[in-house]
């Protein structure tokens, strides 16, 4: 009978068991150990880093499997994968602040009709994640990008911030509240800051404080960084 039950078991687990979305072997989380240990790899000393005016809170560097793991729940539909990489994030916030940090976390929202072809923002997710990690309130319509911009990545320096002027709105959490709190931006990628630096401009012009930006990973070389660190 026991022998039963334990086959039983073994049986159930393995058909709970679903194909880790970077190695496809089956695993029993999210990602397979193999593949965490992997992602660990990329994280860097939880910090922040002074760019310009808009400090950056970085988990990782884009690259390797990390890059890898962000493809993979951006472009292979695997949303789920925003829960892990969103805690991993809040982990890292937890280790470096004190537990009353105050602070509001707002994600960098997607254009409406790129939301609906892809079924979801990934920056939303991860700061899901990241708020119930760190306890930090979340205001998820924080910001509304009132215009598609054209994929960074094909335009100039200038071109970009071109692309991003009045890129971003504020959105209905923040149209008629003032938070005492400062705003903590938040992100999947951090390559140029562009985005970052548009999002946050939105909201300084509003009156709202920005704290910085926190993203799960940042390009290896981030332009305006001087290797300057801030508390
Ligand atoms: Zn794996």
């Amino acid at each position: 009978m026991k022998g039963l039950k334990r086959l039983l078991d073994r049986g159930l687990g393995v058909l709970l068991e679903s194909p880790c979305p970077l190695c496809q072997r089956s695993a029993p989380t999210e990602i397979c150990n193999t593949c965490q240990r992997r992602i660990m790899a990329c994280q860097v000393t939880p910090t922040w880093d002074k760019v310009e005016n808009l400090p950056v809170f970085a988990w990782g560097v884009y690259s390797g499997a990390l890059k890898q793991a962000i493809a993979a729940l951006k472009y292979d539909n695997q949303p789920h994968l925003a829960h892990p990489l969103g805690v991993w994030m809040g982990n890292a916030w937890n280790q470096t602040h004190p537990v009353l940090t105050p602070a509001i976390v707002v994600p960098i929202p997607m254009h409406i009709s790129k939301q609906r072809e892809r079924g979801f923002n990934q920056a939303a997710l991860l700061a899901r994640s990241f708020c119930q990690a760190t306890r930090l309130p979340l205001k998820a319509d924080g910001l509304e990008r009132q215009r598609a911009t054209a994929a960074q990545f094909t335009l100039s320096n200038l071109e970009r911030q071109q692309n991003l002027q009045d890129a971003f709105c504020l959105g209905r959490a923040l149209l008629h509240q003032r938070p005492s709190q400062p705003i903590l931006l938040l992100d999947d990628i951090y390559t140029t800051g562009a985005t970052a630096q548009a999002a946050a401009k939105t909201l300084r012009d509003r009156g709202f404080q920005v704290r910085g930006i926190v993203v799960l990973a940042r390009a290896m070389r981030m332009e305006g960084w001087k290797g300057e660190r801030v508390g």
